[in-house]
């Protein structure tokens, strides 16, 4: 009757490593930031079927949303701040 090693698998080189500190939710939704509008932006706000368009001296200012389905990114929206509000954020609260 052998007795099995004792294997304690605690191997030194796995060490706990500081990844990412924010949970990986987070990192996979669909999220919303605000910019400014660069000049030469050619996007066009899903909601009012608008240029999100620079016009100097004006400051104006886009979100730009990532958004991702089911975990996946799958493409940058950019939406008139108004808009954006006003269609109740469709992609999460504006940071
Ligand atoms: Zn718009």
């Amino acid at each position: 009757m052998a007795s099995s090693p004792a294997t304690t698998s605690a191997k030194p080189s796995a060490a706990t490593k500081p990844t990412a500190k924010k949970s990986a939710k987070d990192k996979w939704q669909s999220r919303a930031v605000v910019r400014l509008i660069e000049a030469g932006c050619v996007a066009e706000c899903p909601v009012c079927g608008e240029r999100v368009k620079y016009r100097a001296r004006h400051r104006d200012q886009q979100v730009i949303c990532n958004v991702y389905d089911k975990g996946r990114w799958q493409r940058v929206e950019q939406y008139h701040l108004d808009c954006y509000t006003e269609a109740d954020c469709p992609h999460g609260p504006v940071e």
